[in-house]
């Protein structure tokens, strides 16, 4: 884990100026005061993510427009007053927690659902659009948003944007960074990048759009996106495949696939998934299962379900011990909520957990599964397992009480040795959640030295004074 108090300037001190009222006063100089928070229970709640880290911004502002966050910025860069953007606080690295103080820039008013448009099929959207919102609005028009993180209820589409975020879905789709074709985002200096274009390519000097996506909010604050749409599949088929070892399932992930069309979804859970979800009856599976896969396929009705036979077979042919269709509405509901239960369940393990969303290429996913076995074993420490099985992408989650500092050091060498594995076996640090506070330590193991030096340069060319989002991804 990256340390939230290792300095990186600029940083609001506590002198008068930078003091929580100053701040708000010299901002409601330029802003309508109901965009401005001050007081400590709002900042309160601004001041932590997913992973529990938390560090209190000096003030929170909820811009309405473009031109609110320009003025912001512009504001920001002149006092050198550092600036979080900020979702829905559902990022899993650190990103939107203001580690050096500051303002957060919260986006949640900013949640228009501006057009969505049949005849080209695209959508336009505001940054704080809630994700599951923009899924049901296009799919009410028979269109269709395939990017589907396990969080979409409450994370937002300018969050996904920032952490090029993916589901199980994108193993046939692919992710959020496929599906932008244009952005517009306010740089740190306070300019505004306007791209009008909703032509679906576009060869027009550097691509300033894919190279904002996945920059976690360090480049520019995102302020509008237009989003490519794909027609919404007739039929799903949903089925859940048993295998008797957790090396079986990984095995049967490059086999399943290899032989046909992508599959819609590849969840993988191991056997502590499946133990947990057991004891929380949230998922009734026989006892010698010991990792499941959760196998979706689409399209026409009749294409679903050759696809979900011919993948029954394989699955069957890699070893699979038993193979179930969910055949309701409520069976499927109950497979994928048993799935999404896990992040809150294993809790139950210990009350820390540290979350690597580690990805290598899908052939390697079984060395991926008996080395992260190893490291549970080596360092002694209760290590679960699922994830994105059908991009080779795996939730490697090391649960730790990080009072007891002894063990939470063992967690943080295995979490290194992980990274020292996926890396020699070509896969990434990082498939979705992304770098920011936690794993910025981490990334020079897979960017090399002449890949970080290049990264400063371009942060400097974006954000020379180093006001927005300080302290993330480069350290
Ligand atoms: C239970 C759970 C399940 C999850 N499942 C998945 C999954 O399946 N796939 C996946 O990819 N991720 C997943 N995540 C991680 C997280 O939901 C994603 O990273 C998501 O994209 C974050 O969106 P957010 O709106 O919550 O962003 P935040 O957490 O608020 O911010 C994330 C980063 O984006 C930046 N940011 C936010 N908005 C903007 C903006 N408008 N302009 C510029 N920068 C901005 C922030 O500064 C920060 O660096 C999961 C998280 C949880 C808690």
């Amino acid at each position: 884990m990256g340390d939230p108090s290792s300095p990186t300037p600029p940083r609001a001190g506590p002198s008068p100026e930078h003091s929580p009222d100053h701040l708000a006063r010299r901002l409601g100089e330029r802003l309508p005061a109901d965009r401005i928070a001050a007081g400590k229970a709002e900042r309160l709640c601004y001041a932590y993510d997913a992973t529990q880290l938390n560090a209190l911004p000096d003030c929170v502002v909820f811009p309405e427009s473009a031109q609110e966050v320009a003025e912001v910025l512009r504001f920001s860069n002149a006092q050198r007053i550092p600036v979080v953007p900020r979702g829905g606080g559902t990022g899993f690295v650190g990103g939107s927690v203001p580690i050096r103080g500051g303002i957060v820039l919260s986006l949640e008013r900013m949640n228009r659902i501006v057009e969505i448009d049949a005849g080209d099929m695209l959508a336009v959207v505001e940054p704080g659009v809630v994700t599951a919102e923009l899924h049901r609005a296009v799919e009410a028009k028979g269109l269709f948003y395939p990017p589907d993180p396990s969080s979409a209820a409450s994370c937002t589409i300018g969050g996904n944007v920032a952490c090029a975020a993916t589901g199980p879905r994108s193993v046939k789709y692919g992710g959020t960074k496929d599906y932008v074709l244009a952005l517009d985002a306010v740089l740190p200096t306070g300019e505004l990048l306007e791209n009008p274009s909703r032509a679906v390519k576009r060869v027009a000097g550097y691509d300033l759009t894919r190279m904002l996506v996945g920059t976690e909010g360090t480049l520019g604050v995102v302020t509008r996106i237009t989003l490519r749409l794909l027609p919404l599949p007739a039929e799903v088929r949903t089925l859940l495949c048993a295998f008797p070892t957790v090396e079986a399932a990984a095995r049967a992930v490059a086999g399943a696939i290899a032989g046909g069309p992508p599959p819609r979804a590849c969840e993988f859970m191991d056997h502590r998934c499946l133990d947990l979800l057991r004891e929380q009856g949230n998922l009734d599976i026989s006892r010698d299962a010991r990792a499941v896969l959760i196998l979706e396929t689409d399209g026409s009705a009749e294409t679903a379900e050759r696809e979900a036979a011919a993948l029954a077979d394989r699955c069957r042919k890699e070893g699979a011990i038993e193979v179930r269709e969910a055949r309701t509405k409520d069976e499927v509901r109950g497979l994928w909520a048993a799935r999404k239960a896990l992040s809150q369940a294993m809790y139950e393990v210990a009350p820390t957990k540290i979350n690597e969303d580690v990805v290598v290429p899908r052939s390697r996913l079984p060395d991926l599964v008996a080395a992260v076995d190893g490291l549970a074993r080596k360092y002694d420490l209760p290590i679960v397992s699922f994830g994105h099985a059908g991009e080779g992408n795996l939730h490697v989650n090391v649960m730790v009480d990080r009072a007891d500092a002894a063990r939470y050091a063992k967690a943080e060498a295995a979490v290194k040795e992980l990274f020292e594995t996926v890396v020699a076996l070509k896969g990434s640090v990082s498939g979705e959640h992304g770098i920011g506070l936690t794993k910025a330590a981490y990334l020079p193991i897979e960017a090399g030295a002449a890949g970080i030096e290049v990264m400063r340069r371009i942060k400097a060319a974006f954000d020379p004074l180093g006001v927005l989002n300080p302290g993330k991804i480069l350290l």
